[in-house]
């Protein structure tokens, strides 16, 4: 399989300095550009002229040059053409569904995914004539048998939240080109590791909520695509970006944009010590779940897809078995070890804990979690980067210890 370099990726662009010479870039907060002569201006409108080739900038619900750098930056690191940065994970996820499928139109879906996707596909999408079936993400040949002639789009979770389960993205993107369908991957949980562009994706998604800003102080999304969709998303009649509006804020593009170089060495980093926790763990008889172990059922088909060198990702989950148990286990965790916080969200510093069935995914009805292999007792670990390892590791061990997941 053909393996990706972000970091290089990254450093081969175009560089862009602040307006005085500065190595970080210049925030440009106007929210509307003047033009020179008044002849420009329905020449921007027509799209004659554009702020690519020309730098003639129209208004910031449209593009802005400072949150078009981020987006930039973003899809040469993911090998994509061209990118728009949103306000949210989920408004780029929404807006590029909204995109793909019209009234009648149908989804093929991992019914593993983030409880708000499988909210917007299956309570808010079939009021806008929308479909969708779902499927285990591990159950390839399911995908394919539930296409129609009215499918639009394949979605999967590179690495699903909150189980786990690793989409077989080459095979999902052969499928969905055979049947004239988009594959269309959100990567939040597996920025820089995977990169779904180069093994067939059409379009990725992320939460930069999330890995890629790294510091939970900002919500914020992307959509990645060919500049032609990028475009129509941007279509001053049609484009679900520009005419929803979930306009990324510059002060915002800024701060991602100045996290993004350290992206590769946080990814590292954090699947260095998951990976230690889990192998820890799986020795003392743990209920835990890891991509990197070779127990996990799709441990090959990860290491077939990860960017060298990247590992297996921060995200492992214990499963306690009853909701009960997953508190006591997450109330010692934080009250007693400051091992990490009880908290949705990944992609922190510090660690963050969640019991998903009741929490981020408790948008899907219990029966759907169980079908997904979602215990209502999944204790959903994002592995941070602060303390020292070893320390850590006797933390969770002695909390395993002392609440029975470990004899
Ligand atoms: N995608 C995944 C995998 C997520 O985990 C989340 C949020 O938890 C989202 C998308 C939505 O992102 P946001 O909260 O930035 O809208």
């Amino acid at each position: 399989m053909q393996h990706f370099n972000p970091e290089k990726a990254l450093v081969a662009i175009r560089r862009e300095f602040g307006e005085h010479g500065g190595v970080a870039p210049s925030i440009e907060r106007s929210s509307t550009f003047t033009v020179m002569h008044p002849g420009t201006m329905p020449e921007i409108f027509a799209g004659t002229l554009g702020h690519e080739q020309d730098g003639c900038y129209l208004y910031s619900r449209h593009f802005n040059p400072t949150v078009h750098l981020l987006a930039c930056d973003l899809a040469a690191m993911d090998g994509m053409e061209f990118g728009i940065c949103t306000a949210s994970g989920i408004s780029a996820i929404a807006c590029a569904i909204l995109q793909i499928c019209k009234a009648g139109d149908h989804i093929v879906a991992s019914n593993t995914v983030y409880g708000g996707t499988h909210a917007l596909f299956q309570d808010m999408l079939p009021s806008m004539g929308v479909t969708t079936t779902f499927v285990d993400p591990t159950d390839t040949a399911g995908f394919e048998a539930a296409i129609r002639d009215n499918t639009k789009a394949i979605y999967v979770e590179a690495l699903g939240n909150p189980t786990l389960k690793v989409a077989d993205i080459p095979s999902l993107a052969d499928i969905a080109h055979r049947h004239g369908a988009k594959l269309v991957v959100d990567n939040t949980f597996t920025p820089a590791m995977i990169t779904p562009s180069q093994m067939g994706a059409d379009v990725v998604v992320y939460s930069m909520t999330k890995y890629i800003n790294g510091a939970s102080d900002v919500v914020a999304g992307a959509i990645l695509g060919t500049r032609e969709f990028i475009f129509e998303l941007m279509d001053l009649h049609t484009g679900r970006v520009m005419l929803l509006g979930p306009t990324m804020d510059p002060r915002t593009a800024f701060d991602i944009h100045q996290r993004l170089p350290h992206l590769p060495l946080r990814m590292r980093e954090h699947s260095r010590r998951a990976l230690a926790m889990a192998e820890r763990l799986h020795e003392l008889k743990a209920p835990v779940t890891y991509p990197g172990l070779p127990s996990h059922p799709q441990h090959e088909l990860y290491a077939s897809m990860v960017n060298e060198g990247y590992g297996y990702g921060g995200m492992l989950t214990l499963d306690c078995g009853t909701r009960e148990k997953a508190e006591e286990v997450m109330e010692m965790l934080q009250n007693r070890e400051d091992f990490g916080y009880i908290a949705v969200s990944l992609g922190y510093f510090d660690t963050l804990i969640s019991c998903s069935g009741s929490s981020t995914s408790s948008e899907i009805p219990e029966e759907e979690q169980r079908d997904m292999g979602l215990s209502p007792g999944l204790l959903r670990i994002a592995i941070g980067y602060t303390g020292d390892l070893e320390d850590r590791i006797a933390q969770i061990e002695s909390v395993c210890r002392d609440t029975g997941l470990i004899g």
